[in-house]
């Protein structure tokens, strides 16, 4: 147990699970006081940083949930340092296949839930004279994955989000940056890996497009969310920070030609 967030109030969104559940349980290692807020209560759950974390119900497509949500973190702990906005989903359809239902769902839930959250968040933060806003957005903000139109419009939707909210919330003493995960081994994308029946294959191919040779884990996400959050990136605001074991980084080639490389990912590294 570290002391990076000694003395904070941190906020964690979707925390009960995956890369949130890794983040909250990280900032409470560094001593913060971590309010995990989702749709279901599952304070149940396994954790050894469950004394650091309280669990209050929260959904971020209701403005009334979130006010709420709000309130009760201000009555409970007197403050807000850190917010963390990770809540987010996918829907893996064609552009013919998507509804407006599907559109306005994943837009409440990725976008208009990190804007609402920050808007109810930043008075607190400005009356302390600080805080950090942590998004969670993707590398489909950058680049997408077939099917995924409205997720990549959502995430990218985040990125522009934290460039507007990194200038309006300076002078506040406020910073915003978005963390940009790859493939994370998490609920969110196993039905796109359960598309083909052999997933040993899948995972394989899926480590030989990251550049390290293998995809991330949420623990990898949360420690960049944690640098991000704490006073070490005091100068650090605006960012779009990828977490993708530089898969964003490389340009395609045809497989044929790609084989060697991929041959060298495979071996053990000396
Ligand atoms: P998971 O699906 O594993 O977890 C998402 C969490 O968000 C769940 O606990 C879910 O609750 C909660 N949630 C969903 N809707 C709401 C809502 N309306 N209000 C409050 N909480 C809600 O996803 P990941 O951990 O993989 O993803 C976390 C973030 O990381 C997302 O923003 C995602 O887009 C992003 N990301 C993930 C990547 C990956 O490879 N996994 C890659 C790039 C970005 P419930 O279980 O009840 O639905």
């Amino acid at each position: 147990m570290g002391n990076r967030l000694s003395g904070k109030v941190a906020i964690v969104t979707g925390g009960n699970r995956g890369i949130g559940r890794a983040i909250a349980e990280r900032l409470a290692d560094e001593d913060a006081m971590v309010v995990v807020g989702d749709l279901r209560d599952d304070r149940s759950a396994d954790s050894g940083s469950l004394e650091r974390l309280t669990f209050m119900s929260l959904d971020v497509t209701k403005e009334a949930s979130i006010r709420a949500f709000v309130d009760d973190v201000l009555q409970k702990f007197g403050r807000i340092d850190v917010l963390v906005n990770n809540a987010g989903m996918v829907i893996h359809k064609s552009i013919d296949e998507q509804t407006a239902e599907d559109w306005d769902r994943l837009m409440a839930v990725n976008l208009r839930g990190p804007f609402l959250m920050a808007k109810y968040v930043v008075p607190e933060m400005r009356r302390i004279g600080v805080g950090a806003i942590v998004n969670i957005g993707s590398v489909e903000g950058f680049m997408v994955n077939p099917w995924h139109t409205a997720y990549a419009a959502t995430k990218a939707g985040v990125h522009g989000l934290t460039l507007g909210l990194s200038v309006d919330l300076g002078p506040d003493g406020i910073r915003c940056n978005t963390v940009c995960p790859g493939w994370i081994d998490t609920e969110l994308n196993r039905a796109y890996v359960e598309l083909h029946p052999d997933r040993s294959l899948v995972e394989r191919e899926l480590g030989q497009l990251h550049p390290v040779g293998r995809i991330g884990t949420p623990k990898e996400i949360a420690n960049a969310v944690l640098w991000l959050a704490s006073d070490e990136s005091s100068f650090v605001s605006g960012e779009m920070i990828a977490v993708d074991g530089a898969r964003t980084k490389k340009i395609s080639l045809p497989s044929i030609l790609d084989e060697e490389y991929r041959a060298k990912l495979t071996k053990p590294q000396s």
